[in-house]
Protein backbone atom coordinates (compact mmCIF):
# COMPACT_ATOMS: atom_id res chain seq x y z
CA UNK A 1 0.00 0.00 0.00
CA UNK A 2 1.18 3.70 -0.69
CA UNK A 3 2.71 5.71 2.10
CA UNK A 4 0.01 8.13 3.45
CA UNK A 5 1.09 11.95 2.64
CA UNK A 6 0.94 13.37 5.78
CA UNK A 7 2.37 16.61 7.28
CA UNK A 8 6.34 16.19 8.62
CA UNK A 9 6.05 14.55 12.42
CA UNK A 10 8.16 12.75 15.33
CA UNK A 11 5.31 11.02 16.14
CA UNK A 12 1.63 10.02 13.81
CA UNK A 13 -1.17 9.08 16.39
CA UNK A 14 -4.08 6.77 14.63
CA UNK A 15 -7.52 7.70 16.25
CA UNK A 16 -8.47 10.36 17.98
CA UNK A 17 -10.90 8.82 20.79
CA UNK A 18 -9.67 10.24 23.99
CA UNK A 19 -6.53 8.01 24.39
CA UNK A 20 -5.37 9.05 21.38
CA UNK A 21 -5.89 12.68 22.04
CA UNK A 22 -4.26 12.45 25.26
CA UNK A 23 -1.39 10.69 24.14
CA UNK A 24 -1.40 13.42 21.32
CA UNK A 25 -1.38 15.87 23.87
CA UNK A 26 1.47 14.45 26.48
CA UNK A 27 3.80 14.25 23.46
CA UNK A 28 3.01 17.62 22.02
CA UNK A 29 3.96 19.23 25.52
CA UNK A 30 7.45 17.64 25.27
CA UNK A 31 7.72 19.06 22.19
CA UNK A 32 7.45 16.39 19.68
CA UNK A 33 5.68 17.36 16.09
CA UNK A 34 2.57 15.16 16.41
CA UNK A 35 -0.05 13.80 13.49
CA UNK A 36 -3.28 12.21 14.49
CA UNK A 37 -4.97 10.42 11.65
CA UNK A 38 -8.75 9.55 12.65
CA UNK A 39 -11.13 7.01 10.23
CA UNK A 40 -14.07 8.95 11.19
CA UNK A 41 -15.25 12.48 10.01
CA UNK A 42 -14.98 14.11 13.10
CA UNK A 43 -12.71 13.41 16.09
CA UNK A 44 -13.32 12.06 19.32
CA UNK A 45 -13.76 8.11 19.05
CA UNK A 46 -16.73 7.69 21.63
CA UNK A 47 -16.25 11.26 22.96
CA UNK A 48 -18.73 12.52 20.26
CA UNK A 49 -22.54 13.66 19.93
CA UNK A 50 -24.77 14.63 16.94
CA UNK A 51 -28.22 15.23 16.14
CA UNK A 52 -29.25 11.82 16.21
CA UNK A 53 -32.94 12.08 16.13
CA UNK A 54 -34.60 15.47 15.01
CA UNK A 55 -33.28 19.13 14.29
CA UNK A 56 -32.52 21.06 17.62
CA UNK A 57 -31.73 17.44 19.97
CA UNK A 58 -28.13 16.62 19.94
CA UNK A 59 -27.39 13.22 21.75
CA UNK A 60 -24.21 11.95 22.66
CA UNK A 61 -23.80 8.71 20.54
CA UNK A 62 -21.44 6.61 22.80
CA UNK A 63 -20.52 8.22 26.29
CA UNK A 64 -22.37 10.73 28.07
CA UNK A 65 -21.38 11.41 31.73
CA UNK A 66 -17.82 12.03 33.06
CA UNK A 67 -16.55 11.35 36.44
CA UNK A 68 -13.66 9.76 35.17
CA UNK A 69 -13.09 12.62 33.23
CA UNK A 70 -12.99 14.95 35.82
CA UNK A 71 -11.02 12.60 37.93
CA UNK A 72 -8.30 11.92 35.88
CA UNK A 73 -5.00 13.10 36.60
CA UNK A 74 -4.15 14.28 33.01
CA UNK A 75 -6.93 15.94 31.79
CA UNK A 76 -7.56 17.53 35.12
CA UNK A 77 -4.27 19.12 34.57
CA UNK A 78 -5.18 20.37 31.47
CA UNK A 79 -6.79 24.24 30.63
CA UNK A 80 -9.73 22.47 28.94
CA UNK A 81 -11.91 25.67 30.05
CA UNK A 82 -9.86 28.13 28.25
CA UNK A 83 -10.49 25.51 24.70
CA UNK A 84 -14.65 25.97 25.75
CA UNK A 85 -15.23 22.75 27.59
CA UNK A 86 -17.76 23.51 30.71
CA UNK A 87 -18.95 20.67 32.94
CA UNK A 88 -22.36 20.38 34.26
CA UNK A 89 -23.23 18.93 37.19
CA UNK A 90 -26.95 17.62 37.95
CA UNK A 91 -28.05 17.93 41.78
CA UNK A 92 -27.51 14.21 42.01
CA UNK A 93 -25.21 12.01 40.49
CA UNK A 94 -27.22 8.90 40.08
CA UNK A 95 -30.72 7.86 41.38
CA UNK A 96 -31.72 3.99 41.60
CA UNK A 97 -35.62 3.54 41.35
CA UNK A 98 -37.35 0.53 43.32
CA UNK A 99 -40.71 -0.56 42.15
CA UNK A 100 -42.51 0.96 45.14
CA UNK A 101 -42.05 4.12 43.90
CA UNK A 102 -38.57 5.49 45.60
CA UNK A 103 -35.45 5.50 45.06
CA UNK A 104 -32.13 5.45 46.30
CA UNK A 105 -30.27 8.51 45.58
CA UNK A 106 -26.18 9.23 45.20
CA UNK A 107 -25.85 12.80 46.19
CA UNK A 108 -22.35 15.11 46.25
CA UNK A 109 -23.37 14.53 50.47
CA UNK A 110 -22.03 11.41 51.84
CA UNK A 111 -24.19 12.08 54.94
CA UNK A 112 -27.34 12.74 52.49
CA UNK A 113 -26.97 9.96 50.43
CA UNK A 114 -26.17 7.52 53.77
CA UNK A 115 -29.68 9.15 54.79
CA UNK A 116 -31.29 8.01 52.20
CA UNK A 117 -30.28 4.21 52.98
CA UNK A 118 -32.03 3.45 55.95
CA UNK A 119 -30.56 1.27 58.36
CA UNK A 120 -27.15 0.91 55.75
CA UNK A 121 -26.64 4.64 56.65
CA UNK A 122 -23.77 4.33 59.22
CA UNK A 123 -21.84 1.29 56.94
CA UNK A 124 -22.40 3.42 53.72
CA UNK A 125 -20.67 6.29 55.90
CA UNK A 126 -17.94 4.08 57.09
CA UNK A 127 -17.12 2.92 53.48
CA UNK A 128 -16.94 6.26 52.32
CA UNK A 129 -14.70 8.02 55.18
CA UNK A 130 -12.09 6.10 54.52
CA UNK A 131 -11.51 7.10 50.94
CA UNK A 132 -13.64 10.52 49.81
CA UNK A 133 -11.34 12.53 51.24
CA UNK A 134 -8.15 11.16 49.68
CA UNK A 135 -9.66 10.53 45.95
CA UNK A 136 -7.17 12.92 44.33
CA UNK A 137 -4.24 10.25 46.17
CA UNK A 138 -6.40 7.26 45.08
CA UNK A 139 -6.94 7.86 41.65
CA UNK A 140 -2.98 8.42 41.13
CA UNK A 141 -2.94 4.71 41.64
CA UNK A 142 -6.10 3.19 40.50
CA UNK A 143 -5.93 5.21 37.21
CA UNK A 144 -1.90 3.66 36.30
CA UNK A 145 -0.64 0.73 35.15
CA UNK A 146 0.93 -1.96 37.77
CA UNK A 147 3.59 0.02 38.98
CA UNK A 148 4.65 0.45 42.97
CA UNK A 149 2.01 2.37 44.01
CA UNK A 150 2.46 6.16 45.77
CA UNK A 151 0.26 5.34 47.79
CA UNK A 152 0.50 1.80 49.26
CA UNK A 153 -1.39 1.83 52.62
CA UNK A 154 -4.41 3.68 50.86
CA UNK A 155 -4.53 1.46 47.70
CA UNK A 156 -3.95 -1.92 49.69
CA UNK A 157 -7.13 -0.61 51.78
CA UNK A 158 -9.15 -0.01 48.82
CA UNK A 159 -8.19 -3.32 46.99
CA UNK A 160 -9.17 -5.58 49.35
CA UNK A 161 -12.50 -4.36 48.79
CA UNK A 162 -12.15 -3.90 45.26
CA UNK A 163 -10.94 -7.71 44.08
CA UNK A 164 -14.17 -8.65 45.67
CA UNK A 165 -17.14 -9.54 43.34
CA UNK A 166 -19.73 -6.53 43.03
CA UNK A 167 -22.09 -9.40 44.76
CA UNK A 168 -20.41 -9.90 47.63
CA UNK A 169 -19.22 -6.82 48.46
CA UNK A 170 -22.90 -5.66 48.24
CA UNK A 171 -24.26 -8.11 50.26
CA UNK A 172 -21.93 -8.28 53.21
CA UNK A 173 -21.81 -4.33 53.24
CA UNK A 174 -25.57 -3.66 53.19
CA UNK A 175 -28.42 -5.40 54.51
CA UNK A 176 -31.23 -3.17 52.69
CA UNK A 177 -32.40 -3.56 49.27
CA UNK A 178 -31.74 0.14 48.97
CA UNK A 179 -28.12 -0.23 49.45
CA UNK A 180 -27.47 -3.41 47.97
CA UNK A 181 -29.37 -2.61 44.76
CA UNK A 182 -27.60 0.91 44.26
CA UNK A 183 -24.33 -0.84 44.42
CA UNK A 184 -25.44 -3.53 42.34
CA UNK A 185 -25.88 -1.06 39.66
CA UNK A 186 -22.27 0.81 39.83
CA UNK A 187 -21.07 -2.57 39.86
CA UNK A 188 -22.86 -3.65 36.62
CA UNK A 189 -20.41 -0.89 34.58
CA UNK A 190 -18.11 -4.05 34.77
CA UNK A 191 -19.90 -5.60 32.19
CA UNK A 192 -19.30 -8.75 33.76
CA UNK A 193 -21.03 -10.78 35.48
CA UNK A 194 -21.82 -9.70 39.24
CA UNK A 195 -20.60 -13.04 40.72
CA UNK A 196 -16.85 -12.23 39.10
CA UNK A 197 -13.60 -11.04 41.59
CA UNK A 198 -12.83 -7.63 40.90
CA UNK A 199 -16.26 -6.10 40.05
CA UNK A 200 -16.66 -4.15 43.28
CA UNK A 201 -13.84 -1.75 41.92
CA UNK A 202 -15.87 -0.35 39.65
CA UNK A 203 -18.84 0.10 41.53
CA UNK A 204 -16.13 1.96 44.10
CA UNK A 205 -14.69 4.20 41.91
CA UNK A 206 -17.95 5.34 40.19
CA UNK A 207 -19.29 5.38 43.72
CA UNK A 208 -16.56 7.72 45.36
CA UNK A 209 -16.94 9.63 42.54
CA UNK A 210 -19.87 11.06 42.84
CA UNK A 211 -19.10 12.37 46.47
CA UNK A 212 -15.14 13.79 45.48
CA UNK A 213 -15.98 15.33 41.89
CA UNK A 214 -19.67 13.90 40.74
CA UNK A 215 -20.86 12.41 37.64
CA UNK A 216 -20.52 15.89 34.90
CA UNK A 217 -22.20 16.05 31.36
CA UNK A 218 -20.31 18.36 28.78
CA UNK A 219 -22.33 21.58 28.20
CA UNK A 220 -23.59 21.33 24.63
CA UNK A 221 -22.69 17.69 24.17
CA UNK A 222 -20.06 15.16 24.53
CA UNK A 223 -18.70 16.78 21.22
CA UNK A 224 -17.69 19.41 23.04
CA UNK A 225 -15.45 17.99 25.48
CA UNK A 226 -13.28 16.88 22.70
CA UNK A 227 -13.33 20.13 20.99
CA UNK A 228 -11.61 21.28 24.08
CA UNK A 229 -8.79 18.71 23.77
CA UNK A 230 -8.34 18.83 19.89
CA UNK A 231 -8.30 22.88 20.77
CA UNK A 232 -5.46 22.90 22.95
CA UNK A 233 -3.64 19.68 21.30
CA UNK A 234 -3.87 22.15 18.22
CA UNK A 235 -2.55 25.12 20.38
CA UNK A 236 0.54 23.35 20.89
CA UNK A 237 1.11 22.71 17.39
CA UNK A 238 -0.48 19.29 16.91
CA UNK A 239 -2.59 18.33 13.68
CA UNK A 240 -5.39 16.23 13.20
CA UNK A 241 -6.72 14.79 9.66
CA UNK A 242 -10.30 13.58 9.50
CA UNK A 243 -11.65 10.66 7.10
CA UNK A 244 -8.49 9.13 7.37
CA UNK A 245 -8.46 5.36 8.01
CA UNK A 246 -5.37 3.26 8.16
CA UNK A 247 -5.28 -0.10 6.65
CA UNK A 248 -1.87 -1.42 6.90
CA UNK A 249 0.89 -0.13 9.34
CA UNK A 250 2.78 0.24 6.04
CA UNK A 251 0.94 3.22 4.88
CA UNK A 252 2.27 5.35 7.85
CA UNK A 253 5.85 7.24 7.23
CA UNK A 254 8.80 6.60 9.30
CA UNK A 255 8.64 8.54 12.34
CA UNK A 256 9.90 8.60 15.59
CA UNK A 257 6.71 6.40 17.32
CA UNK A 258 3.48 5.14 16.20
CA UNK A 259 0.41 5.08 18.21
CA UNK A 260 -2.52 3.13 17.57
CA UNK A 261 -5.78 4.13 19.41
CA UNK A 262 -6.89 0.70 18.36
CA UNK A 263 -8.15 -2.61 19.97
CA UNK A 264 -5.62 -5.46 19.17
CA UNK A 265 -7.93 -7.23 16.41
CA UNK A 266 -7.30 -3.72 14.52
CA UNK A 267 -3.74 -4.31 15.26
CA UNK A 268 -3.35 -7.81 13.87
CA UNK A 269 -4.85 -6.71 10.94
CA UNK A 270 -2.97 -3.50 10.31
CA UNK A 271 0.34 -5.50 11.16
CA UNK A 272 -0.21 -8.36 8.47
CA UNK A 273 3.06 -10.35 8.38
CA UNK A 274 4.82 -7.95 11.01
CA UNK A 275 7.07 -6.75 8.61
CA UNK A 276 7.72 -3.34 9.48
CA UNK A 277 8.87 -0.22 8.93
CA UNK A 278 9.71 -1.36 5.71
CA UNK A 279 11.29 -4.36 6.15
CA UNK A 280 11.88 -7.93 3.90
CA UNK A 281 11.50 -10.30 7.51
CA UNK A 282 8.65 -10.14 10.24
CA UNK A 283 10.15 -8.00 13.29
CA UNK A 284 11.41 -10.64 15.64
CA UNK A 285 8.84 -12.16 17.81
CA UNK A 286 5.90 -10.97 16.64
CA UNK A 287 4.66 -13.97 15.90
CA UNK A 288 4.01 -14.99 19.52
CA UNK A 289 3.16 -11.46 20.35
CA UNK A 290 0.67 -12.07 17.32
CA UNK A 291 -0.76 -15.21 19.05
CA UNK A 292 -1.25 -13.42 22.72
CA UNK A 293 -3.41 -10.81 21.04
CA UNK A 294 -5.08 -13.14 19.04
CA UNK A 295 -6.47 -14.47 22.45
CA UNK A 296 -7.26 -11.23 23.96
CA UNK A 297 -11.00 -11.63 24.76
CA UNK A 298 -13.76 -9.06 23.74
CA UNK A 299 -16.25 -8.99 26.04
CA UNK A 300 -20.10 -8.05 25.99
CA UNK A 301 -22.06 -5.63 23.59
CA UNK A 302 -24.10 -2.39 24.20
CA UNK A 303 -27.49 -2.22 22.64
CA UNK A 304 -28.23 1.69 22.46
CA UNK A 305 -31.34 3.70 22.16
CA UNK A 306 -31.73 8.18 21.88
CA UNK A 307 -34.86 9.81 22.61
CA UNK A 308 -35.87 12.94 21.58
CA UNK A 309 -38.92 13.83 24.46
CA UNK A 310 -41.35 15.82 24.28
CA UNK A 311 -41.42 16.54 28.18
CA UNK A 312 -39.12 15.51 31.06
CA UNK A 313 -39.50 11.71 32.11
CA UNK A 314 -42.39 11.13 34.14
CA UNK A 315 -40.22 9.09 36.82
CA UNK A 316 -42.93 7.60 39.39
CA UNK A 317 -40.24 8.65 42.29
CA UNK A 318 -39.89 12.48 41.92
CA UNK A 319 -35.80 12.09 43.08
CA UNK A 320 -34.97 10.70 40.07
CA UNK A 321 -35.47 13.96 38.61
CA UNK A 322 -32.34 15.34 40.42
CA UNK A 323 -29.83 12.87 39.06
CA UNK A 324 -28.16 13.14 35.49
CA UNK A 325 -28.02 9.08 35.52
CA UNK A 326 -30.60 6.76 36.40
CA UNK A 327 -29.84 2.97 36.75
CA UNK A 328 -33.24 1.00 35.71
CA UNK A 329 -32.74 -2.55 37.04
CA UNK A 330 -34.11 -2.96 40.73
CA UNK A 331 -32.99 -5.56 43.50
CA UNK A 332 -29.44 -6.64 43.94
CA UNK A 333 -30.37 -10.15 42.35
CA UNK A 334 -32.28 -8.72 39.61
CA UNK A 335 -29.73 -7.15 38.54
CA UNK A 336 -27.29 -9.68 38.80
CA UNK A 337 -29.31 -12.04 36.82
CA UNK A 338 -29.68 -9.54 33.94
CA UNK A 339 -25.88 -8.81 33.97
CA UNK A 340 -25.19 -12.73 33.62
CA UNK A 341 -27.63 -13.23 31.10
CA UNK A 342 -25.29 -12.14 27.95
CA UNK A 343 -22.70 -13.89 29.29
CA UNK A 344 -24.29 -16.96 29.02
CA UNK A 345 -25.20 -15.79 25.29
CA UNK A 346 -28.61 -14.50 25.79
CA UNK A 347 -30.41 -10.73 25.95
CA UNK A 348 -32.35 -10.27 29.32
CA UNK A 349 -35.80 -10.25 28.80
CA UNK A 350 -35.75 -7.78 31.99
CA UNK A 351 -32.23 -6.44 30.85
CA UNK A 352 -30.30 -3.98 33.55
CA UNK A 353 -30.62 -0.55 31.87
CA UNK A 354 -28.02 2.66 32.22
CA UNK A 355 -29.98 5.79 31.49
CA UNK A 356 -29.06 9.56 31.44
CA UNK A 357 -31.19 12.50 31.07
CA UNK A 358 -28.39 15.30 30.57
CA UNK A 359 -30.76 17.87 29.00
CA UNK A 360 -32.59 18.26 32.32
CA UNK A 361 -29.73 19.79 33.37
CA UNK A 362 -28.24 21.26 30.22
CA UNK A 363 -30.97 23.06 28.02
CA UNK A 364 -29.06 23.79 24.87
CA UNK A 365 -29.22 19.96 24.25
CA UNK A 366 -33.24 20.44 23.44
CA UNK A 367 -35.56 23.03 21.87
CA UNK A 368 -36.85 24.71 25.16
CA UNK A 369 -39.31 22.49 27.11
CA UNK A 370 -38.14 19.49 25.06
CA UNK A 371 -35.21 16.57 26.20
CA UNK A 372 -32.95 13.83 24.97
CA UNK A 373 -32.08 11.15 27.43
CA UNK A 374 -29.82 8.19 26.60
CA UNK A 375 -30.01 4.33 27.27
CA UNK A 376 -28.26 1.25 27.04
CA UNK A 377 -28.18 -2.20 28.12
CA UNK A 378 -26.02 -5.10 27.95
CA UNK A 379 -26.36 -7.69 25.24
CA UNK A 380 -23.93 -10.99 24.60
CA UNK A 381 -20.90 -10.03 22.07
CA UNK A 382 -22.15 -9.23 18.00
CA UNK A 383 -26.35 -9.57 19.39
CA UNK A 384 -28.21 -9.41 16.25
CA UNK A 385 -31.58 -9.24 18.18
CA UNK A 386 -33.68 -5.48 18.44
CA UNK A 387 -33.86 -4.06 22.38
CA UNK A 388 -35.97 -1.37 22.20
CA UNK A 389 -38.70 -2.62 23.56
CA UNK A 390 -37.49 -4.07 26.49
CA UNK A 391 -35.45 -1.07 27.33
CA UNK A 392 -38.31 1.33 26.94
CA UNK A 393 -40.57 -1.51 29.43
CA UNK A 394 -37.94 -0.97 31.96
CA UNK A 395 -37.65 2.81 31.45
CA UNK A 396 -42.24 2.54 31.64
CA UNK A 397 -41.68 0.44 34.75
CA UNK A 398 -40.34 2.98 36.91
CA UNK A 399 -41.80 6.24 34.59
CA UNK A 400 -45.46 5.11 33.46
CA UNK A 401 -46.28 7.50 30.67
CA UNK A 402 -42.78 7.37 29.19
CA UNK A 403 -43.55 6.15 25.45
CA UNK A 404 -46.27 8.78 25.10
CA UNK A 405 -43.28 11.09 25.77
CA UNK A 406 -41.12 9.97 23.00
CA UNK A 407 -41.29 12.42 19.71
CA UNK A 408 -38.34 10.00 18.14
CA UNK A 409 -35.92 7.29 18.83
CA UNK A 410 -32.45 6.34 17.01
CA UNK A 411 -31.31 2.73 17.66
CA UNK A 412 -27.48 1.32 17.79
CA UNK A 413 -27.07 -2.44 18.48
CA UNK A 414 -23.45 -3.96 18.27
CA UNK A 415 -23.17 -3.89 14.81
CA UNK A 416 -24.27 -0.42 14.40
CA UNK A 417 -22.16 0.65 17.07
CA UNK A 418 -18.94 -1.08 15.15
CA UNK A 419 -20.25 0.98 12.16
CA UNK A 420 -19.83 4.07 14.38
CA UNK A 421 -16.32 3.28 15.42
CA UNK A 422 -13.98 0.23 14.48
CA UNK A 423 -12.80 0.04 18.32
CA UNK A 424 -16.32 -1.12 19.80
CA UNK A 425 -15.57 -4.97 18.64
CA UNK A 426 -18.86 -6.76 18.17
CA UNK A 427 -20.89 -3.87 20.51
CA UNK A 428 -17.86 -4.27 23.12
CA UNK A 429 -17.39 -0.80 24.65
CA UNK A 430 -14.88 -1.38 27.00
CA UNK A 431 -11.79 -2.64 24.13
CA UNK A 432 -11.90 -5.89 25.96
CA UNK A 433 -13.49 -7.75 28.52
CA UNK A 434 -12.00 -6.18 31.66
CA UNK A 435 -12.13 -9.75 33.19
CA UNK A 436 -8.88 -9.87 36.23
CA UNK A 437 -6.56 -11.84 33.92
CA UNK A 438 -6.71 -9.14 31.33
CA UNK A 439 -7.43 -5.88 33.73
CA UNK A 440 -3.53 -4.85 34.74
CA UNK A 441 -1.30 -6.63 31.74
CA UNK A 442 -4.07 -5.82 29.20
CA UNK A 443 -3.65 -6.80 26.53
CA UNK A 444 -0.47 -8.50 27.09
CA UNK A 445 2.55 -8.31 29.66
CA UNK A 446 4.02 -5.27 27.59
CA UNK A 447 1.52 -3.37 27.60
CA UNK A 448 1.83 -0.21 25.37
CA UNK A 449 4.75 -1.75 23.75
CA UNK A 450 4.30 -4.06 20.68
CA UNK A 451 6.47 -6.63 19.33
CA UNK A 452 7.19 -4.19 16.33
CA UNK A 453 9.73 -1.63 16.82
CA UNK A 454 8.22 1.87 17.77
CA UNK A 455 4.54 1.17 17.67
CA UNK A 456 2.85 1.05 20.53
CA UNK A 457 -0.76 0.63 21.62
CA UNK A 458 -2.62 3.36 23.50
CA UNK A 459 -6.22 2.86 23.32
CA UNK A 460 -8.61 1.11 26.54
CA UNK A 461 -7.03 -2.07 25.52
CA UNK A 462 -4.12 -1.06 27.62
CA UNK A 463 -3.93 -0.15 31.46
CA UNK A 464 -5.80 1.55 33.12
CA UNK A 465 -8.68 0.55 30.88
CA UNK A 466 -12.05 1.83 29.96
CA UNK A 467 -13.51 4.65 30.56
CA UNK A 468 -13.28 8.22 29.36
CA UNK A 469 -9.99 9.29 31.45
CA UNK A 470 -7.53 9.53 28.71
CA UNK A 471 -4.69 7.79 30.93
CA UNK A 472 -4.20 4.61 28.83
CA UNK A 473 -2.95 7.32 26.40
CA UNK A 474 -1.12 9.44 28.55
CA UNK A 475 0.35 6.35 29.98
CA UNK A 476 1.31 4.97 26.72
CA UNK A 477 2.79 8.53 25.74
CA UNK A 478 5.27 8.43 29.28
CA UNK A 479 6.61 4.61 27.84
CA UNK A 480 7.58 6.24 24.26
CA UNK A 481 9.27 9.35 25.52
CA UNK A 482 11.00 6.97 28.14
CA UNK A 483 12.16 5.11 25.36
CA UNK A 484 13.91 7.49 23.62
C1 LIG B 1 -22.60 3.43 24.12
C2 LIG B 1 -21.40 3.79 24.95
C3 LIG B 1 -21.57 4.47 26.15
C4 LIG B 1 -20.46 4.80 26.94
N1 LIG B 1 -20.65 5.56 28.06
C5 LIG B 1 -19.58 6.01 28.75
C6 LIG B 1 -19.74 7.03 29.74
O1 LIG B 1 -20.84 7.56 29.94
N2 LIG B 1 -18.63 7.42 30.43
C7 LIG B 1 -17.38 6.89 30.17
O2 LIG B 1 -16.39 7.28 30.84
N3 LIG B 1 -17.20 5.98 29.17
C8 LIG B 1 -18.26 5.55 28.45
N4 LIG B 1 -18.08 4.71 27.38
C9 LIG B 1 -16.74 4.16 27.11
C10 LIG B 1 -15.82 5.16 26.40
O3 LIG B 1 -16.48 5.76 25.31
C11 LIG B 1 -14.56 4.44 25.94
O4 LIG B 1 -13.96 3.76 27.04
C12 LIG B 1 -13.54 5.44 25.37
O5 LIG B 1 -14.09 6.21 24.33
C13 LIG B 1 -12.30 4.70 24.88
O6 LIG B 1 -11.42 5.63 24.34
P1 LIG B 1 -10.30 5.25 23.29
O7 LIG B 1 -9.56 6.50 22.98
O8 LIG B 1 -9.54 4.08 23.81
O9 LIG B 1 -11.06 4.72 21.99
P2 LIG B 1 -12.27 5.30 21.15
O10 LIG B 1 -12.96 6.38 21.88
O11 LIG B 1 -13.08 4.13 20.76
O12 LIG B 1 -11.59 5.96 19.88
C14 LIG B 1 -10.92 5.22 18.90
C15 LIG B 1 -10.80 6.08 17.66
O13 LIG B 1 -9.89 5.47 16.75
C16 LIG B 1 -10.40 5.58 15.44
N5 LIG B 1 -9.84 4.51 14.63
C17 LIG B 1 -9.93 3.18 14.86
N6 LIG B 1 -9.31 2.48 13.90
C18 LIG B 1 -8.78 3.39 13.05
C19 LIG B 1 -8.01 3.30 11.86
N7 LIG B 1 -7.66 2.13 11.34
N8 LIG B 1 -7.63 4.45 11.23
C20 LIG B 1 -7.96 5.65 11.74
N9 LIG B 1 -8.71 5.80 12.88
C21 LIG B 1 -9.12 4.68 13.51
C22 LIG B 1 -11.90 5.43 15.65
O14 LIG B 1 -12.64 5.92 14.54
C23 LIG B 1 -12.11 6.24 16.91
O15 LIG B 1 -12.32 7.60 16.63
C24 LIG B 1 -19.16 4.40 26.54
C25 LIG B 1 -18.98 3.75 25.32
C26 LIG B 1 -20.08 3.49 24.51
C27 LIG B 1 -19.87 2.87 23.15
Amino acid sequence: MPEMDLPKADAVVVGTGPNGLAAAIRLAQAGWRVVVVEAAATPGGGVRSAELTLPGFVHDICSSVYPMGVSSPFFSSLPLSDHGLEWVLPPAALAHPFDDGTAAVLRKSVSETAAGLGTDAASYQRLMAGFVPRWRELVEDVFAPLRWPHHPFLINKFGMRAIRSGRGLARSLFKTERARGMFAGLAAHSMLPLEELGTAAIALVLNLSAHAVGWPVARGGAQHFTNALVSYFKSLGGQIITNCRVESLQQLPRVRAVLLDVTPRQLVQMAGDGAFPSQSRPAPGWASYRKKLERFRYGIAAFKVDWALSRPVPWRASDCALAGTVHLGGSLDEVCEAERSPWQGKASPRPFVLFAQPSLFDSSRAPAGQHTAWGYCHVPNGYAGDMTAAIEDQVERFAPGFRDCILARSVMGPAALEQHNPNIVGGDIAGGAPTLSQLFLRPTASMYRTALPGIYLCSSSTPPGPGVHGMCGYWAAEKVLRCQ
